[in-house]
């Protein structure tokens, strides 16, 4: 296995898995979508809620602030030492205390810890009128997406095969193939269709190309042809805020290993 990044940033990045399968992959999608865990609020002692949001949707608007979570410092609840009861090692407490008229938004949450905090301060929450209030306290922990979406760290994790675009000898660079590439990579080279540099990984896999060379009268076969490398994935993950791209990617690679080191346990165990 081998990852290739054409992107890595904080918030987004691309990256070719090669030589992989397709199982493989999308295990490694699935991992970082419901296995992964990020820090989200889930226990809310409402003191005050005079807004004009129901307490539930209040509580549910605040469960999906993504949380800046480090995993290193803290352990799932689920995991803890503490059975589940809450300690500094799997929760972090939140306050907010506002009073209209206003917008109460995320960063009017005070965390009791200095890494644990909403990732953007400017989501809004609830409008309040003059006199209105809410006043809470709120416990956050790590757990996974598979345990509820606010958990998951990603917003978009997906990936598509790698495209191969080839053409004959039967192309004779009329260019109508060129006209309908949404994603405008394709381009006449000398008498002969061609990919523009750099351009390949946009490839939608769409095949339109392959429809308009068709459409040319050209016989029954288009001369350009569409194909999809079948050990070959190209990945995006965007990340909600709760850890950086790097991070979602290296727990989500942990797991599998993590998952396969103890199937191979078991099927020593078995074999004696
Ligand atoms: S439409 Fe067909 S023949 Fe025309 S340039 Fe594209 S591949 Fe070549
Ligand atoms: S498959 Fe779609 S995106 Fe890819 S080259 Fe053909 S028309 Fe363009
Ligand atoms: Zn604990």
């Amino acid at each position: 296995m081998k990852i290739e990044f054409s992107s890595l940033e904080e918030g987004i990045s691309k990256f070719a898995l090669n030589d992989v399968s397709l199982a493989f992959a999308n295990a490694l999608r699935r991992a970082m979508i419901s296995e992964v865990t990020a820090f989200a609020i889930e226990d809310v002692k409402i003191y005050d809620n005079t807004s004009a949001l129901f307490d539930e949707i209040l509580t549910h608007r605040l469960g999906l602030i993504p949380l800046v979570t480090d995993p290193d410092s803290f352990v799932p609840r689920s995991r803890c030492s503490c059975n589940g009861a809450g300690c500094p090692q799997c929760t972090v407490m939140f306050t907010m205390s506002v009073e209209g008229p206003c917008v109460v938004m995320s960063g009017d949450l005070i965390s009791q810890d200095a890494v644990v905090r909403p990732a953007l301060d400017n989501i809004p929450i609830v409008k309040l009128e003059k006199n209105q209030k809410v006043v809470i306290e709120a416990q956050a922990y790590m757990d996974r997406g598979m345990e509820h979406a606010k958990w998951s760290p990603v917003t978009v994790c997906g990936y598509k095969n790698y495209p191969i675009i080839v053409h004959n000898e039967k192309c004779d660079g009329c260019g109508l193939c060129v006209e309908v590439c949404p994603k405008e990579i394709l381009e006449v080279k000398g008498s002969a269709i061609g990919v523009k540099d750099g351009a390949l990984e946009s490839c939608s896999l769409c095949r339109l190309c392959e429809q308009a060379c068709l459409n040319s009268g050209i016989g029954d076969e288009p001369a350009i042809h569409i194909g999809m490398d079948d050990r070959r994935f190209l990945f995006t993950v965007e990340s909600a805020g709760a850890l950086p791209t790097v991070g979602i990617i290296r727990q989500g690679l942990l797991f599998l290993k993590n998952q396969s080191d103890e199937l191979h346990e078991a099927l020593s165990e078995i074999r004696g």
